[in-house]
């Protein structure tokens, strides 16, 4: 009897749990039911195992069979591919989450931080097809049973966050609440603290997160990017001043009866639009509805009208200020956004209350789209005192969606599955620069995507590139076009000079010709100074063994050179090594093979004066 009450306990506390409704509701039963079977999340290599043991009623049983199903993906090698990579997501929006589980799901030890305390956005997301067959793999309908439930394909985005929060506390991710990324920090250089890796500064300055070291961060932390070294593409557009709207839903069937307006038909009407304007004076571009927590309209506005009928007051050119708060006028935004609702609803919703949200205003807001951002780049490694970090974009931080096509959350995770992967190849030992080309090959193909042109076969998806994306070329970028990705300079001196030198490797930011062949000479003789047989007294036969080569290569990173193992008599192995090292780690291409130097040829001084060059760039942007 005993045994069987404790049972029960134990299966409350657990139904507790899933059945938790907000963020903090979620962490504190999650700690409560740990604490009682006695688990320690921390110990995330056997946390799951242990608690899949300790908790055996049917319902939980169902969620595991859901989430062994996932973690069968060979991809994940039994939790093991990325053990003793320590990953840090700065964000617990829907793809920093989404991309917390796959690294988890690969052994990984994953820290998420979140700035709010809450969620708290009504806002309303469109799902793919391949997204909600990914969220019930994930047991999705046991957290929230109105999942996507007959031909609805959207979720409002605190659900998504929740549901998503369970999952990546069940496989050990560890989650905070109220911490916010403020920079990155340097491994120090002092001899004391050798081995101190990369961390992140924070606020509040003294939560234990600050002491956390990682090998990989990911930005997820929404629009407006954190992670410095990340250039920006604009796509400025015309003027798009979208406007969402959110109504208490009181789930009546007279509600329910009321038709949705989905993402893709709104182009179709051209009469909606018109007798929309002549009736109501109200000029809209698009407009979508969807029935979910709240009755959620998200519309792109045209601003003559939004001046016409005084929502805008002032006519600026600039959108910031055209939108800005002095010069909207809130109650007539609220009209607006009611009067619309109620016309694209055909009046049928029997009352249009306002949803408040988080600070107790009616939840309407009005965002500019004019230009939307997309980073240049999805990931780039930073290198400093032996330490390399890798560093990722997911979700809005990597490319903005528009919200009226819904294709924040699809994108979303793609790229967070596409990260989950290269995370994957970086812990097995991939060199920097594969890992990165391969990246940026993949992430070419993200801003194209759509409901149609993905793999149909969702049932194969994983985090490999390959089942999902039809016409993929992972190595459409060769690793030397990615060496501007691998940065070994201070992080927030070179910050600016990156900001504003676009398309421009920083390596290369020099003119070739600037560096004299004098000096080179004397640049290179300096830096291989006390060097083991290494006597540099021109810029081409001093190099023919490769071991002055060697010793350069060494000076910068010793770790990548055995510089005491080399053997000065076989040239053509010592050149093709650093030949080699330089391509896959500085990405420098090479000029010429070991083979071709060993059979007689003299080396070239122009090329030789090239090649050097591109080491000296490396070398002063280091020093500098
Ligand atoms: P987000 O969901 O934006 O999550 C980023 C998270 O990072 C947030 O929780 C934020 O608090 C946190 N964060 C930010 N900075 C830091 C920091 N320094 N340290 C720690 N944490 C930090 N899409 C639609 O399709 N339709 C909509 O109507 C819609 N409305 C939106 C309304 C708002 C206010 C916002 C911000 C986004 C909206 N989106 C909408 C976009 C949609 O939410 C995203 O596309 C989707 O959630 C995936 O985004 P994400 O996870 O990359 O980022």
């Amino acid at each position: 009897g005993e045994m069987e009450e404790d049972r029960d306990n134990v299966g409350k506390l657990y139904e507790d749990f899933v059945q938790s409704s907000t963020c903090k509701g979620a962490l504190q039963a999650f700690n409560v039911l740990c604490r009682r079977l006695d688990l320690d999340p921390a110990d995330n290599d056997i946390f799951y195992s242990s608690l899949k043991a300790k908790l055996t009623s049917w319902k939980a049983q169902a969620l595991w069979s859901k989430l062994d199903k996932r973690m069968s993906h060979k991809e994940y090698k039994k939790g093991q591919a990325c053990v003793g990579t320590k990953c840090l997501i700065i964000g617990g929006g829907p793809c920093g989450l989404r991309t917390a589980i796959e690294l988890a799901l690969m052994g990984a030890k994953v820290v998420v931080i979140e700035k709010r305390d809450s969620f708290a956005r009504n806002n309303v997301l469109h799902l793919w097809p391949y997204t909600i067959h990914d969220l019930r793999g994930l047991g999705a309908k046991k957290f929230y049973g109105k999942f996507c439930a007959g031909a609805i394909d959207h979720i409002s985005i605190q659900k998504l966050q929740l549901v998503l929060l369970k999952v990546a506390l069940i496989v050990a991710v560890e989650f905070h609440i109220n911490v916010e990324f403020v920079k990155l920090l340097e491994p120090p250089e002092d001899q004391e603290n050798e081995g101190m890796g990369w961390r992140a500064a924070i606020r509040p300055a003294d939560h234990p997160v600050a002491n956390f070291e990682f090998d990989v961060v990911v930005g997820a932390d929404g629009r407006r990017n954190t992670l410095e070294g990340f250039k920006r593409k604009e796509f400025r557009g015309k003027l798009a001043i979208a406007i969402t709207a959110n109504f208490i839903n009181r789930n009546t069937t007279a509600e329910a009866r009321v038709e949705e307006i989905s993402g893709v038909a709104f182009i179709f009407n051209q009469k909606f639009f018109l007798d929309l304007k002549e009736e109501a004076g109200i000029d809209l571009e698009n407009i979508v509805y969807y029935r979910d927590n709240t009755h959620y309209f998200v519309m792109t506005a045209k601003k003559q009208s939004l001046l016409d009928k005084g929502v805008v007051i002032h006519d600026y050119i600039d959108t910031q200020m055209l939108l800005s708060s002095e010069n909207v006028n809130q109650e007539a935004l609220l009209c607006y956004a009611r009067e619309a609702a109620d016309f694209g609803t055909n009046y049928q919703l029997p009352t249009l209350d306002f949803a408040m949200n988080h600070c107790g205003q009616p939840d309407v807001a009005m965002f500019d789209f004019t230009n939307m951002y997309a980073s240049e780049n999805a990931a780039l490694v930073r290198e400093r005192f032996g330490h390399q970090l890798l560093v990722a974009l997911v979700g809005d931080s990597l490319l903005e969606p528009f919200w009226p096509m819904g294709t924040g959350c699809a994108r979303g995770f793609l790229a967070a599955f596409d990260t989950a992967w290269m995370v994957k190849s970086w812990a097995q030992g991939r060199t920097a620069l594969e890992v990165l080309a391969e990246r940026e090959s993949i992430y070419r193909l993200l801003p194209q995507t759509t409901t149609e042109n993905i793999g149909k076969n969702f049932e194969q998806y994983t985090i490999d590139p390959g089942t999902r994306y039809p016409n993929l070329n992972s190595a459409c970028l060769r690793p030397h076009q990615v060496r501007h990705l691998y940065i070994s300079t201070e992080l927030s001196s070179c910050s600016l000079q990156r900001n504003v030198t676009i398309r421009r490797p920083v390596n290369l930011s020099r003119q070739e010709s600037e560096i004299r062949p004098t000096r080179l000479l004397t640049w290179c003789q300096k830096q291989t100074e006390g060097f083991r047989n290494v006597m540099i007294t021109d810029l081409t036969s001093s190099w023919k063994s490769g071991i002055a080569l060697c010793a350069l290569i060494h000076r910068f990173k010793p770790q990548l050179i055995d510089f005491d193992s080399l053997n000065e008599e076989d040239h053509s192995a010592n050149l093709q090594l650093a030949l080699d090292v330089s391509e896959r780690e500085f990405g420098i291409a090479s000029f010429t093979s070991g083979q071709e130097l060993s059979v007689g040829q003299e080396l070239d001084k122009t090329k030789m004066i090239t090649y050097l060059s591109k080491f000296y760039e490396l070398g002063v942007d280091e020093n500098n």
